[in-house]
């Protein structure tokens, strides 16, 4: 029963913009009330009707120890009885840029935002301060938050939506934008030439979230390291949801390539609002007071936020096995449900890395945005409605990779693969 929820939901819509603070929250693509959240704790969310969800969303990524993480919320504890903002320089600002340097390779100086947004946002304009060039390269279905430039053939709520042209971003704006498809390098070729001498970054998903979870082809994230090494065009890798969570060190580390500039968000904060900008000093010396490209925030640095981050990425950092333990059961759930799947009368595809993973209901491989949106919606749907009742919290959205932590239990993979071989039976 989700009475609550429904009645909340209604009263929301009287006074928030379609009952929510951000788009994909409202269950639109794939229907019904979305579910009002009461409180969380280790891998479950409980909803205002009291009943319990496995979480695959982790807030997107951010509770990748499961929600509310002791150590998190003792350290959030002591600092909120200091204040909670002073808009002035902090020791803990210090403590934790080099605790991100000791982590991440590649970055020599980085600014604190408050969201992955305003990173992504501000790696661009200072891409474009240092090289004296307008035009970017984003790829179809990659999403790098709701800024003007961004919101052009964008994955995330823009294509959960179907929103193709967002009203209120001028064609000035837009026109600098260009669109290639994921793992496709000579689109990229072909958009370099067009536009040469013209183009101030490349800025990617190094394994795309955003339209589901989509891996780079063999070779594509090296090649577009050479055209930009080439074209003097900046790198910029966006690691909202890949960094920390794919590793310590992120993509870069993983993949073993060096971007130029790389944006954080989602984990870094520990689910209070953090993003970060970071990269190679001659760039990142651009920025105010240093150069002249100006960037600046009343909250940036907060030290609340900067506790809660602190606190999760030295979790992270002192104890690698993290990882191995959270890509551990993400592969045992995914080779769970590719065993349930291989017996439906419909066709599945299952991507993932590390603990990133996404259940595409497709016949073909899934490799950019046009393979993911021909995907079967209908299916996914009834499929995210099937967990719901049963208890587990999926994306609402066909567009979203899931997000497991390491609080899960063996007991809650099970149920997960148990639910999707019941949901196969009553479809086949
Ligand atoms: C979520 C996300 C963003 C935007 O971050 P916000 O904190 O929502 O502004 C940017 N890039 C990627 C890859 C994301 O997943």
């Amino acid at each position: 029963m989700n009475l609550n929820s429904e009645a909340l939901f209604a009263e929301a819509k009287q006074h928030i913009p379609g009952g929510v603070n951000s788009p994909v929250r409202a269950f639109k693509s794939v229907g019904g009330n979305p579910i009002f959240i009461k409180k969380a704790a280790g891998t479950y969310l409980f909803d205002e009707d009291d009943n319990k969800y496995i979480d695959c969303i982790a807030s997107w990524g951010p509770m990748i120890l499961g929600h509310a993480h002791p150590k998190i919320t003792a350290a959030i504890q002591e600092q909120v009885t200091k204040g909670t903002s002073y808009g002035a320089p902090t020791e803990l600002e210090i403590k934790m840029a080099q605790l991100i340097k000791s982590m991440v390779p590649n970055v020599d100086l980085i600014r604190m935002v408050n969201s992955g947004t305003e990173a992504c946002m501000s790696a661009i304009r200072l891409a474009r301060g240092y090289t004296g060039k307008n035009k970017f390269i984003k790829f179809d279905g990659c999403y790098h938050g709701h800024a003007d430039a961004f919101l052009v053939k964008a994955g995330s709520g823009m294509a959960t939506l179907n929103i193709q042209n967002v009203p209120g971003i001028s064609d000035a704006v837009a026109k600098d934008t260009l669109v290639a498809p994921y793992n496709n390098i000579e689109e990229v070729q072909k958009l370099v030439a067009a536009n040469k001498g013209e183009i101030a970054a490349i800025i990617i998903e190094p394994v795309a979230g955003n339209m589901g979870c989509i891996l780079p082809a063999p070779g594509f994230l090296e090649a577009i390291r050479k055209i930009c090494d080439e074209e003097k065009i900046v790198l910029i890798f966006d690691e909202v949801m890949t960094g920390f969570r794919l590793g310590a060190g992120g993509a870069q580390q993983l993949l073993n390539i060096d971007a130029d500039l790389v944006t954080y968000g989602k984990i870094i904060g520990a689910g209070l609002p953090v993003g970060a900008f970071g990269g190679k000093k001659e760039i990142m010396e651009c920025i105010a007071p240093l150069g002249k490209v100006y960037q600046a925030g009343t909250l940036s640095g907060n030290p609340l936020a900067m506790i809660a981050g602190f606190t999760l990425l030295s979790e992270l950092k002192n104890n690698p096995s993290l990882y191995d333990e959270l890509n551990a059961k993400t592969e045992a759930l995914h080779k769970g449900l590719e065993t349930v799947f291989s017996t439906a009368k419909f066709s599945v595809q299952i991507n993932r890395l590390g603990s990133m993973i996404s259940v595409h209901f497709s016949e073909k491989p899934v490799t950019d945005f046009a393979s993911a949106a021909a995907c079967n919606n209908e299916l996914f749907k009834k499929y995210f409605h099937y967990n719901l009742d049963n208890g587990i919290y999926l994306p609402p959205s066909a567009f979203e990779s899931w997000f497991l932590n390491n609080a899960l239990e063996q007991s809650d993979i099970d149920h997960i693969i148990k639910v999707a071989k019941d949901f196969c039976e009553v479809n086949n």
